[in-house]
């Protein structure tokens, strides 16, 4: 096995065992664009629990458990270390929101969130594997796009 390194940061937040290829939309949903922390991103490292892993790291910033549940949509076996002086000081993972707002997509075409300026709504009916249903035309779904 060949080794990696993504270099250590000494206080922040760490986002491992993202799905291979998600890193970026998990930066998107986290609107990791809006801060100008240092952000670094490891794809397609080797994992023992998955085949290829993402991880992200932000450097100096401590983000809150209801920030880190909205990224289960894309990433629900992420794995979250909160870093502070160079130690693990939190270590949890993440669970679907009961309510998810904006991320999702409506896959249904005649939904009015597809044809009208609309924000998404849905509610999880289910964790693993994710369902959720849209506020506005109640269907259920299992598979999604994200806005
Ligand atoms: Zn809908």
């Amino acid at each position: 096995m060949r080794a990696y390194k993504v270099y250590a940061i000494g206080n922040g937040t760490v986002i491992d065992h993202i799905p291979s290829g998600c890193a970026l939309k998990v930066y998107e949903i986290l609107r990791l664009n809006e801060y100008d922390h240092i952000v670094t991103i490891g794809m397609n490292l080797e994992s023992k629990k998955m085949v290829r892993k993402d991880i992200l790291k932000i450097e100096n910033k401590t983000l809150s458990k209801d920030e880190l549940n909205k990224i289960a949509v894309v990433a629900p076996n992420a794995t979250i270390n909160i870093i502070r002086n160079q130690q693990i000081s939190e270590k949890f993972g993440v669970e679907v929101p009961d309510v998810i707002e904006k991320i999702i997509k409506c896959p249904n075409p005649k939904c009015i969130t597809r044809n009208q300026h609309v924000e998404t709504k849905f509610y999880k009916m289910a964790d693993k594997p994710i369902e959720v249903k849209c506020h506005y035309c109640e269907r259920v779904f299992a598979e999604f796009g994200l806005n």
